[in-house]
């Protein structure tokens, strides 16, 4: 057959089961309960002034990768910002979250090294194990007894990992990282933990060992996204001074890529500073969540709320989620359906987000519409 004639058919089929996805690019009036700008930050006019102001000594691409000459003085106040932040020796500025995890695992786990996963961590973590050499073990969602028995059963030459998210992407949920700390540190694994919805969001910002008032230790890298909260794009690894350079060293990720750019560098560094600091973001964030939670609720709306911005309708049907977000998209409103393979099987879902920039009004909005479309689909 020919190349394109597969490609065609294998589209057809995507169509046919409801699975087929496109990019729409959102009109202006439309209100967008879909992004993870959760705090606002990526059309702050603050941050747009002063880069405005200091656009003329910034230049808009970085040249090279970081290693060659792409590296600067910009990035580097980044990364001392963010070390800071999250309280670690040192820390790493790469091109983006899932160049971040693919890179990490990669560089680090060997052929004699285990990798224990939990089973609805984000792609680019399976990415990153599928990369790596390491033997994979999937535990449970968030799971510790099952994270146990697997650790307990495992016989290990070389270095176990734990690798979780903080916040689950598409659940919302929050890893229970107070036992999966006790269990690292009784099974001498390594954490690694993707605050990707975290940062900003929980710990006063710093992400999901400070909301459960825990602080880094030796075995703990935590990596985050600047793409989400923080309005911008790149992202993170923090830990020690060892690890930092040894990522350095051997993380192919960083190594051919080319280094984020000043202009971009500049722009996480102000939007980080601004979401230390202003914690009202947060607080509005937060009230305007339990708004609609509360409102869902009293509507008889089964919407999963676990403490994070992050709400899930699991409608399970892909075409039944089609058909929710194709009624509101008419009302004005975005909730994306999210469907397999992003999620499992039969747990197809609309995934709200709420945002420091939505109202009372929207959120009242959002749901009336909801719950007509959820009363007008008849399969
Ligand atoms: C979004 C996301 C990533 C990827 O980050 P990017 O910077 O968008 O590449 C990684 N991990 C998790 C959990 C995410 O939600």
């Amino acid at each position: 057959m020919d190349f394109l004639e597969k490609l065609k058919k294998e589209l057809k089929e995507i169509k046919n089961k409801n699975l087929y996805r496109e990019r729409v690019i959102l009109p202006e009036d439309v209100i967008d309960f879909s992004s993870n700008d959760y705090l606002g930050l990526k059309d702050d006019l603050e941050t747009k002034k002063a880069v405005c102001e200091n656009i003329s000594r910034l230049s808009v691409g970085s040249g090279a990768s970081a290693l060659i000459s792409g590296y600067t003085q910009v990035q580097r106040e980044l990364e001392e910002f963010i070390a800071h932040f999250k309280k670690t020796e040192s820390c790493l500025v790469v091109g983006s979250g899932y160049l971040a995890n693919t890179g990490l695992l990669q560089a680090l786990a060997t052929e004699e090294d285990i990798i224990f996963s939990d089973q609805l961590n984000h792609a680019s973590i399976i990415d990153g194990v599928r990369l790596s050499k390491a033997k994979k073990i999937i535990y449970r969602h968030n799971n510790m007894n099952d994270l146990e028995d697997k650790l307990k059963k495992t016989n290990c030459r070389g270095t176990k990992f734990i690798v979780t998210d903080g916040v689950f992407s598409m659940e919302g949920d929050i890893v229970n990282y107070r036992e999966l700390k006790t269990l690292a540190d009784r099974y001498r694994a390594v954490i690694i933990i993707d605050d990707a919805h975290s940062t900003g969001i929980l710990g006063g910002g710093r992400g999901t060992l400070f909301h459960f008032g825990m602080e880094p230790e030796g075995n703990v890298i935590q990596v985050g996204t600047l793409s989400k909260a923080a309005g911008s794009y790149g992202a993170f690894i923090c830990g020690s001074k060892t690890l930092i350079e040894y990522l350095i060293n051997r993380m192919r990720t960083q190594i051919f890529s080319t280094a984020l750019s000043p202009l971009q560098n500049f722009v996480s560094l102000v939007n980080m500073k601004k979401l230390s600091q202003e914690a009202f973001r947060r607080e509005k964030l937060f009230r305007l969540t339990r708004f609609l939670v509360k409102k869902a609720k009293d509507a008889g709306i089964p919407i999963r709320y676990y403490g994070t911005p992050i709400l899930t309708l699991i409608v399970e049907e892909e075409k039944k989620a089609l058909f929710v977000r194709d009624y509101l998209l008419k009302n004005r409103l975005f909730v994306q359906a999210i469907r397999p393979p992003t999620v499992p099987k039969k747990s197809s879902r609309l995934r709200i987000t709420i945002s420091y920039k939505h109202t009372e009004n929207d959120i009242n909005l959002l749901l009336k519409c909801l719950k007509t479309a959820l009363e007008s689909y008849h399969g």
